[in-house]
């Protein structure tokens, strides 16, 4: 057991996945004691399972304020790539030259035709997009089939490695000064004469502010601080097959290839609880469908396939809340890690920080979710 004396931060962020790690880097960037503590490879980690999208297509249809996050980030993304490739030499991948989603049905196409346009009037037409018949879609990328209905293309989308910007966030995190305490989960946490007191597996530590970004466990973590933060896992299941020559001029939805030329294919939306595991059933239509899309994909072998759980809020928004009982506690969980990144190093380790932050972030309290409340 560490002597609890020698432990103290400014402030401690639980757990070092793309949310924990962006904040803790932006909160060390502004000159915080920055101590992060992370789970183990076995707990759930959408960090390290997921598309790599930055998108905004769709997002906020039906909540206005996330539909303007959304694109507020991805808007941010070009200058944090090259911030993060000048400062620790990784390039995370970003292609941000648009994005599409096909559709192959006509309600699917209807679906979609709404969500764009609900989406440009919630950010005043800010938000671009254009609905693609098959034929103009075959000018752009000549070998989507006939088959394909069309597709909606948004500019402002785009892809990363999500790998490489997590090792990028953390080598950026340690280069200044942050302290990472791997596999030390931490256990409990309480408030204490204006301070927190943090228990994990291996000793006590003390901090004037602390951030629960633990994915999924944020549940069970915030709540001892008296945050309520609903949440459950949505799984999705990705495929990536062997490297082929370049044909994707940008990301899609339903199939991105990477900068080494593999495809990734996905995902799947299944409501099947904290069930990481891949099932015969989704791999194959998730290759079908990315076959009745692209048929010259038929012969491509694929290599692996996984699951993992997103963090989903029960509106699909996330949530940026301090706790109303102690200040200086907060909590944040979303589905979008990836897309929102730089916002999360930028304004809203800004806001943690106690700076004003971004407008924005005051319409995702958590407290929407109490009842009680309402
Ligand atoms: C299939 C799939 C596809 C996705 N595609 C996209 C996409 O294309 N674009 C996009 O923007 N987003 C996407 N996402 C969502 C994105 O991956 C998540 O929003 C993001 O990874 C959430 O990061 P997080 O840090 O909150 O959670 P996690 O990645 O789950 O990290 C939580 C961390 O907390 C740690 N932890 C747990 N318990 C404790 C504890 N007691 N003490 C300390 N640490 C603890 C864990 O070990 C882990 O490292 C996708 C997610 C999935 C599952």
């Amino acid at each position: 057991m560490v002597p609890d004396s020698a432990n103290r931060y400014d402030t401690i962020v639980v757990g070092g996945g793309l949310v924990g790690a962006a904040v803790a880097f932006g909160m060390a960037r502004r000159g915080r004691r920055v101590g992060v503590f992370d789970g183990g490879d076995r707990d759930f980690r959408a960090s390290r399972g997921n598309f790599g999208l930055v998108w905004v297509q769709g997002k906020g249809a039906d909540y206005a304020p996330y539909a303007r996050l959304s694109g507020a980030a991805a808007s941010c993304w070009s200058d944090f790539a090259a911030q993060l490739l000048s400062d620790t030499g990784i390039d995370v991948g970003l292609e941000q030259n648009g994005g599409y989603d096909f559709c192959l049905e006509q309600a699917e196409w209807d679906a979609r035709a709404s969500e764009m346009s609900r989406v440009a009037a919630h950010t005043d037409g800010e938000f671009e997009y254009e609905m693609l018949g098959n034929a103009e879609l075959r000018q752009r990328i000549p070998e989507v089939s006939d088959e394909v209905l069309g597709a909606s293309y948004s500019p402002l989308d785009g892809h990363v490695n999500p790998l490489y910007l997590l090792r990028a966030l953390h080598q950026r995190l340690l280069d200044l000064g942050a302290a990472y305490h791997g596999a030390e989960p931490v256990v409990s946490s309480a408030a204490e004469a204006g301070r927190f007191v943090v228990t994990s597996a291996r000793g006590r530590y003390r901090c004037e502010r602390l951030v629960f970004c633990a994915g999924l466990a944020n549940q069970r973590l915030a709540a001892d601080l008296g945050m309520h933060i609903p949440l459950q896992p949505l799984r999705g299941q990705l495929l990536i097959t062997e490297r082929v020559p370049r044909f994707l001029p940008c990301a899609t939805l339903q199939v991105r290839q990477t900068m080494e030329g593999t495809l990734q294919i996905g995902d799947s939306h299944e409501d099947v609880g904290y069930d990481e595991s891949t099932t015969l059933e989704v791999i194959t239509r998730l290759a079908a469908r990315a076959v009745r899309i692209f048929p010259h994909l038929r012969h491509v072998r694929l290599q692996r396939a996984w699951g993992a759980l997103r963090v989903m809020t029960p509106d699909g928004n996330p949530v940026y809340q301090q706790s109303r009982a102690h200040a200086g506690a907060y909590a944040i969980s979303c589905h979008s890690g990836v897309t929102l990144a730089a916002m999360h190093a930028g304004p809203v380790a800004a806001w943690l920080c106690g700076e004003p932050g971004h407008p924005l972030i005051g319409e995702f309290p958590a407290d929407r979710f109490d009842v009680s409340a309402a």
